[in-house]
């Protein structure tokens, strides 16, 4: 194994690499700075999450640029504000002995004069999102004529965020003897296809196998009703005090709801997503780095690439669509050579969707139980006595002691040590005693989806209809293609003027709802709603469903958590007819789940473009 030293690189840089610790090169550093400090090449390195990437480009760049020069010299993609921010301070935090050297972040969602100025003091590198780049060339307020070094950082992930005409108009005002160094988690046909057009006899590097996750994960299942998700997000979190996680949704909306439904609970949780402001995201990001949040719920787009030490689970509240983003979700644990957890909660519909991941991370999934309330109590209770076994004594309390002792005279030791466990073991104790057990055993075959499929699963309500050229069997066919869903998933449609009613399975929902948080149809809006006598507060529901351990929770309401389920929704075929005949929007808009939707649809606003664009690809492949 080499040094760091044996690679070449200078003496500032190596001084750099003892503050920050590194102490050997990472296996994709050792490959791929000898190369780049050698040779004017391109290069194609692929590697996974967590294994080093920034350094292996970002030392090479460094050394070779020349800092007494003003000019811009190094052009860092990535796909995200928040990795280009991270770039950027590890790139200044490599080059901290390289004096006059200028690293400037280019990204949106934060004042554009502001970054030119920078620019324009002499920035040798710069590190920036696509759409934030391209609109500044396009002001000629970066001047990248003179580039000679380019890194595509997370190929995989910008392309999949649709950068790829940005990147391709942003490439092609740069020389072209320049060298373009790419760097990808996987390797998509559309990565290849822009190695073919971009680079010129690129050597190739690729680090342990092709799509493989870390090692030092484990990786688990929770088979759960899918309306239960959210209560079996609650006990996992109980179950493990010392937790400081990841949760991934599919959506931005998901992740808003999931987040506020949990800090209600009184968890220590934070959203983040593209509906954010950069100002928003930033707070979350730094209070997610300093332990202030325990629990980050985020989207893929928003969370990739962060780089936080010491995460010890990764929940996957929900599975992406596509199969590859569980390697970069569960790489956001186990990094540095700490072991993690990755674990899915998974309803039994989308069990065979672990065995094609099972096939990319080459790991098979542990089934796990969701620990029932009383082994929930018994972890509190522990981990509480541990905690204040290692306290240490604040000595500011010495002046009441007297009082505190006085009031104890009679206590015996055993009794004080009962009584003060019973404060805080009461709250889980109040809250779990009458808990159900949330696992669905998987040989069951599903009786419980088949009990909520009875009748007629989902109904929706959609505001397109005649009037828009369809028919029951156009609007159909549409559905199925729009929402890549099978022959019989779509059914009884019924097309009236202006808008129309349609099923699927219940455990389609969450899909077919998330997919048409933005969707256009010519030009307008597509709001598709519930329509049920009772608008079913769902697992993951807004409605508070009873509090849940929640850690700095006071009173710990214990109420009716069933409430939350699903489970009596009452909608035969009869008193469906009923609400459509009403047609009646209005009252759907008054329940408690339309009017957000709706504002949705309209509002633009500042959004992540690229998170935007995402959620349409993920789900609407197939309108592309
Ligand atoms: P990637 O881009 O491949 O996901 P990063 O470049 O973000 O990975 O690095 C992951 C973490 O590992 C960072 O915290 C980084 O500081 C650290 N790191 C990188 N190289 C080394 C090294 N040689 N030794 C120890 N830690 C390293
Ligand atoms: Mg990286």
């Amino acid at each position: 194994m080499s040094t760091f030293q044996d690679l070449g690189l200078n003496e500032d840089l190596l001084k750099a690499i003892t503050d920050l610790g590194f102490e050997t090169p990472s296996e994709v550093q050792e490959k791929a700075i000898p190369i780049l400090l050698e040779q004017e090449t391109d290069l194609v390195a692929l590697a996974q999450t967590g294994t080093g990437k920034t350094a292996a480009f970002g030392f090479p760049m460094l050394q070779k640029i020349d800092i007494d020069s003003r000019t811009t010299q190094g052009l860092i993609l990535s796909p995200t504000r928040e990795l280009c921010l991270q770039i950027a301070n590890e790139m200044k935090a490599y080059g901290k002995y390289c004096k006059g050297l200028n690293v400037v972040a280019i990204y949106g969602g934060s004042s554009i004069t502001d970054q030119a100025r920078e620019v324009k003091r002499g920035a040798q590198v710069i590190v920036a999102t696509p759409g934030r780049m391209k609109d500044m060339i396009k002001r000629r307020l970066v001047d990248i004529t003179k580039i000679q070094y380019s890194v595509l950082d997370e190929a995989d992930e910008m392309l999949n965020m649709g950068f790829k005409e940005d990147i391709t108009d942003i490439l092609s005002g740069t020389p072209d003897d320049k060298n373009t160094w790419l760097f990808s988690a996987t390797m998509p046909k559309e990565v290849s296809t822009i190695a073919r057009k971009f680079m010129n006899d690129p050597q190739e590097i690729t680090v342990g196998h092709k799509n493989q996750s870390t090692n030092t994960v484990s990786h688990e299942y929770y088979l759960v009703n899918a309306r239960d998700r959210y209560q079996a997000l609650k006990r996992l979190a109980d179950a493990n005090p010392d937790i400081f996680s990841v949760i991934f949704c599919r959506t931005k909306r998901d992740t808003q709801k999931v987040a506020e439904q949990l800090i209600e609970d009184g968890y220590s949780a934070g959203a983040l997503h593209g509906d954010l402001s950069q100002n928003q995201r930033d707070i979350v990001m730094k209070q997610f780095r300093s332990r202030q949040i325990q629990m980050l719920v985020a989207t893929d787009v928003a969370a990739r690439g962060i780089d936080v030490d010491d995460i010890t689970h990764v929940i996957n509240y929900q599975l992406s669509d596509e199969i590859e983003t569980y390697t970069h979700r569960s790489g956001r644990t186990g990094r540095a050579g700490k072991t993690g957890i990755s674990m899915v909660i998974v309803s039994k519909s989308e069990i065979r969707r672990l065995k094609s991941i099972e096939r990319i991370i080459n790991k098979k999934f542990e089934l796990k139980e969701i620990p029932n309330g009383m082994a929930i109590c018994e972890v509190q209770l522990l981990s509480l006595a541990n905690k204040i076994h290692n306290t240490e004594i604040n000595h500011e309390i010495d002046k009441y002691l007297e009082d505190i002792n006085a009031l104890f005279e009679e206590t015996s030791k055993e009794e004080l040590i009962k009584k003060f466990f019973s404060v805080e073991f009461t709250r889980f104790f109040n809250y779990y005693q009458k808990s159900k057990n949330l696992n669905v055993a998987a040989g069951d075959s599903g009786r419980d989806s088949g009990r909520e499929s009875s009748g007629s699963g989902a109904r929706y309500f959609i505001n397109v209809g005649e009037k828009d050229g369809f028919d029951w069997m156009k609007l159909k066919d549409f559905l199925k293609e729009v929402l890549d869903l099978g022959r019989d998933d779509v059914f009884k449609v019924d097309c009236k003027d202006t808008f129309s009613f349609f099923n699927t399975e219940k455990e389609h929902q969450e899909k077919v709802l998330a997919f048409f948080t933005d969707y256009k149809h010519e030009g307008r809006f597509v709001n598709v709603e519930i329509t049920e006598d009772k608008p079913s507060r769902g697992g993951r529901g807004r409605g508070n469903s009873g509090g849940g351990g929640g850690r700095r929770r006071d009173g710990g309401s214990g109420g009716d958590r069933r409430r939350s389920g699903g489970g009596e929704r009452r909608s035969s075929e009869g008193r469906g007819r009923r609400s459509e005949g009403s047609g009646s929007v209005d009252r759907r808009r008054g329940s408690d789940d339309a009017p957000a939707r709706s504002r949705r649809s309209d509002g633009g606003g500042d959004r992540d473009k690229g998170e935007f664009k995402t959620t349409h690809s993920r789900s609407g492949r197939s309108r592309r």
